[in-house]
């Protein structure tokens, strides 16, 4: 069985990051979305604010599990026996970062690859941050992200 595991904050999740779910889940038996308990990130929504959104939008796909956990990464792949992590990649300036995070988990565990899916062209410029940023102005977000965090994201910020 080949089980594969996406890390992220998913601080909310975008349509940027369910293709990339979409197409990873294809790739594996069994798909964990890791959602990172991240104590130098702060934000907006809470770890289980954040884990019921990705469950409510992913709950008709058997292969996938939303988890979150206090374990290094690495570590809770080997738990759960994935050989595998999955990362997106946008824009170069994506690389660095995730070039050092490989390289870094790589080192602590040599048996777990970390694998990047480019994002499709019409996600590359989508972001979290940049979602968070136009909904806290009232802008429409519809086209990048689904309904139930459309109208969280209005909770939050009250419009
Ligand atoms: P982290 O804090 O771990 O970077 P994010 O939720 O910001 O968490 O991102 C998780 C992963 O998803 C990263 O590999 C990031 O590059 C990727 N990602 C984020 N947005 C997109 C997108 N629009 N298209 C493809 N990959 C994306």
């Amino acid at each position: 069985m080949k089980i594969g595991v996406y890390p992220g904050t998913f601080d909310p999740v975008t349509n940027g990051h369910l293709d990339i779910i979409k197409r990873a889940s294809n790739l594996f038996d069994k798909l964990y979305i890791l959602v990172a308990n991240n104590i130098n990130k702060t934000t907006l929504f809470t770890i289980d604010e954040r884990i019921n959104l990705l469950k409510a939008i992913l709950k008709d796909n058997p292969k996938i599990e939303v988890v979150t956990s206090d374990l290094l990464t690495v570590e809770f792949a080997k738990e759960i026996n994935a050989e595998v992590m999955i990362r997106g990649l946008r824009m170069v300036s994506d690389f660095e970062y995730e070039l050092q995070m490989a390289t870094l988990n790589k080192s602590l565990d040599n048996n777990i690859e970390t694998i990047f899916i480019m994002s499709s062209h019409e996600y590359s410029f989508l972001s979290s941050s940049s979602v968070k940023e136009i909904a806290k102005f009232n802008g429409d977000i519809s086209k990048f992200v689904p309904l139930v965090v459309e109208e969280a994201l209005h909770k939050k910020f009250n419009n």
